[in-house]
């Protein structure tokens, strides 16, 4: 049996990740299961899969904790991240939670000894030196769930110990990839809410839409591969069935092919080495025709272009870039600012604030805080 830790349970790849340990009851065993505030959904899965251990990081009453689940532990706040990342019995620890709320439990579960299963980049995109130190440090394997970053983690292993010389980070190009720039400008949620072909959280869905998504891949993808920014090359792929490539010298592409379901990635995390079946059918080829590729309009889609500055800046420029587009989708959620803005924001933190360090978790916190805090518009000190 393999015990597995869910952080983010709640969520599109936890529930997803849920379904999976469904399909394989004799094989995988859940421990604990975090989420931040849907209790009813939380308890549904305790109730479900009878983890040791429960959690809300935005806290619960006792009395809200029926009497047929007092078998679990419940815990809140920071302390259930703790306890569900290092501390509850576990081999494998996914951690799908939104943002840099990740980092500190990547880090955790790593000091802890557990396989981290990583869908949160953010994690990668702001600590990805502290983390990737960490898991060498620690002879653990960081086993990507991110769809793309799984597809080159499976050409590699494909690859045979060779090191590509490129990696092709496969995109979607979101719902505006036709649109004017004009009419992207003005979006509204409901419009960037709506992707063409995975059903994703709504943090990670208006980054597709606006291309900083692929821009915090192409991050990840450096941290994970060990590979410079300028031999990673994002290609639109619009019928998302090729989900990333990786090119060797001589000239081969070797690339993963899947239906868009996050369970072939998120079950492929859970069995490796080894392959299980996931409920996803392998796409008809027939039926699909043709596949087409693009490149991405930086013109229309400046993420890709401050992603690449943030990398080559170094420091806490990644920090930067994620701290002040988290503030801002989260604004634009709200329907404070409109889709323009998004991208805007992003560069004037990244302009305000250079030159931060990212040495250690204080420094990426600190960075962290300033980005927000410019990009909601305030002075950063
Ligand atoms: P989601 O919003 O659907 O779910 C997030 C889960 O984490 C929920 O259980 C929520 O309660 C919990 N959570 C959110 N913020 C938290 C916080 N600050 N502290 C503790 N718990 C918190 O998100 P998702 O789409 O499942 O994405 C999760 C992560 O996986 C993100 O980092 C995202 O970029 C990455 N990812 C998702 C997909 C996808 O298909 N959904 C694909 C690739 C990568
Ligand atoms: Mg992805």
């Amino acid at each position: 049996m393999i015990k597995i830790a869910i952080l983010g349970s709640t969520g599109s790849i936890g529930t997803q990740a849920l379904d999976i340990v469904r399909r394989h009851p004799d094989r995988y065993r859940v421990t604990a299961l975090t989420a931040r505030a849907s209790l009813e959904k939380l308890l549904d899965q305790v109730r479900e899969f009878r983890p040791e251990m429960a959690g809300l990081t935005e806290g619960f009453r006792p009395e809200d904790i029926p009497e047929d689940l007092r078998f679990c532990r419940f815990l809140s706040g920071r302390e259930a991240l703790h306890a569900a990342a290092a501390e509850v019995p576990a081999d494998k620890v996914l951690v799908s939670i939104v943002g840099i709320a990740g980092l500190e439990s990547v880090l955790n579960a790593l000091d802890a000894g557990r396989q981290v299963m990583l869908a949160n980049k953010e994690a990668l995109v702001t600590g990805g030196a502290l983390v990737m130190n960490k898991a060498k440090e620690k002879g653990l394997p960081l086993l990507p769930v991110d769809s793309e970053h799984s597809a080159i983690f499976q050409c590699l292993q494909a690859g045979g110990g060779n090191r590509p010389d490129k990696i092709l980070l496969t995109a979607s190009g979101g719902p505006f990839r036709t649109w004017p720039r004009e009419k992207i400008e003005t979006a509204t949620p409901e419009m960037a809410l709506r992707h063409p072909n995975w059903s994703m959280g709504a943090k990670i869905t208006v980054d597709s839409a606006s291309m900083f998504n692929k821009g915090l891949e192409i991050m990840e993808a450096r941290w994970l591969f060990d590979m410079p920014e300028d031999r990673i090359e994002v290609v639109v792929h619009p019928e998302s069935i090729l989900h990333s490539a990786v090119v060797f010298r001589d000239g081969a592409v070797l690339g993963q092919m899947g239906e868009p379901d996050m369970r072939v990635p998120i079950g492929y995390a859970m069995s490796y080495p080894e392959r299980m079946e996931t409920g996803v059918n392998p796409p008809d080829l027939f039926a699909l025709g043709k596949m087409t590729f693009e490149r991405p309009d930086e013109e229309k889609f400046p993420a890709l272009r401050m992603a690449r500055e943030a990398l080559r800046a170094g420091g806490a420029a990644c920090t930067v870039l994620n701290g002040a587009n988290e503030e801002a989708v989260a604004a634009f959620l709200r329907k404070e600012i409109p889709f323009g803005e998004i991208a805007r924001r992003v560069e004037k933190a990244l302009d305000r604030l250079s030159g931060l360090k990212a040495d250690s978790l204080e420094d990426i916190f600190e960075a962290d805080r300033l980005a927000r805090m410019v990009s909601r518009g305030g002075e950063a000190n």
